[in-house]
């Protein structure tokens, strides 16, 4: 039997981009992520293998999913990643495997993964200052996330870019150092608005620092930006490139510009149920369905479902917004 075609939603939004979180663990405690301590981990019975993994990567292709992005937690801290990379770079029909991870165990892992089959890498850096480092993520590990961010740049990927999370108080001092390092290395910054998925819940709307504020002091202090075009219009990022042709920045503006409209994306989180935002309160679960024998036709038609339920919006922008218990690490950014 077949099964049913593309992941098309009610607003017509068609699904080609997966994000597959592998672990909710992570090396780092950041602290618009995860709590300082007393983390509850999944055990590892309650997290997909990478069969299931697998399996569900191959279905969700067949119905069109072309891009998948391994993430976390962290994914480097997850036994055994680069087996998992092999097996989902072997599915037919992805045409972009990519991963996001914080870089500390890039050192050991950068040279592997690309031979695995990932081609595109975020790194996310917030300072190049030891000091507040320590003070955002909570441990003293820059100096080994700048030894990965090197590893990478050794290890032929197709791009690297660097993602930074802009908060209000934290990040306005971060701007032009990065944007500098980054030019430095030959790789793209992308500014991220912070949003309302921290464990603390400490996210205020003053705290955001806007896409715009950013642009702003990245002109005062680097000279003239113009947007690239066209813009890649599922991408969230919109992207610039400097005039005086010193490299190409970006900003994800995704509480003061939401980009719903354009969203083509899905979840699958560590202990496997789907999302179809980031901000959704409902998920759907497929372990149960992996574990139970269903066929590839039900766990199809539970993406559709998924797909079929997504909102036009996630309303962040606005008061109608309640946020989901989960928070990112348990979500996979
Ligand atoms: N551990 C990896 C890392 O940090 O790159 C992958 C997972 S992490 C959840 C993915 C991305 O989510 C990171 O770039 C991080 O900065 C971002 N992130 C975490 N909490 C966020 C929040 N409250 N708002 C916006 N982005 C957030
Ligand atoms: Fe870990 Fe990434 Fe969350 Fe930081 S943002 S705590 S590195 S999962």
């Amino acid at each position: 039997m077949s099964i049913r075609g593309p992941l098309v939603d009610r607003f017509g939004r068609v699904h080609t981009d997966l994000r597959v979180s592998v672990t909710d663990r992570c090396n780092l405690r950041c602290v618009y992520c995860m709590p300082a301590e007393g983390v509850e981990f999944r055990p590892h019975s309650a997290i997909l293998s990478f069969e299931e993994i697998e399996r569900f990567v191959a279905i969700a292709t067949r119905l069109g999913v072309r891009k998948v992005r391994i993430t976390g937690g962290d994914p480097l801290v997850r036994r055994g990643i680069l087996d998992l990379v092999r097996l989902l770079a072997a599915v037919p029909g992805i045409t972009d495997l990519a991963m996001t991870t914080n870089g500390i165990l890039l050192g050991d892992y950068a040279h592997g993964l690309r031979a695995a089959g990932v081609r595109r890498l975020n790194i996310s850096l917030d300072t190049l200052d030891r000091e507040k480092f320590q003070q955002i993520s909570r441990r003293d590990e820059l100096a080994r996330v700048l030894r990965g961010i090197e590893a990478a740049c050794r290890a032929g990927f197709d791009q690297i870019k660097l993602n930074t999370l802009a908060i209000r108080g934290q990040t306005e001092d971060e701007i032009v150092p990065l944007a500098r390092f980054a030019r430095e290395y030959g790789l793209e910054v992308r500014f991220i608005e912070f949003m309302p998925l921290d464990a603390a819940r400490q996210w205020q709307n003053d705290r955001v620092l806007s896409a715009r504020e950013i642009l702003r002091v990245l002109q005062e202090d680097l000279g003239p930006l113009e947007p690239i075009l066209p813009k890649n219009a599922n991408a969230p990022a919109t992207e610039y490139r400097f005039l005086d042709g010193g490299g190409r920045v970006g900003v994800i503006a995704s509480v003061t510009e939401p980009f719903c409209d354009e969203c083509n994306r899905l979840r699958l989180t560590a202990e496997g149920k789907v999302r179809n935002c980031l901000f959704s309160t409902e998920e759907w679960d497929v372990r149960n369905l992996l574990r139970n024998g269903a066929t590839d036709e039900r766990i199809a038609e539970l993406l559709h479902d998924t797909v079929g339920a997504k909102k036009k919006s996630h309303g962040t922008e606005s008061g109608a917004f309640a946020a989901p218990e989960r928070v990112m690490y348990q979500i996979g950014g």
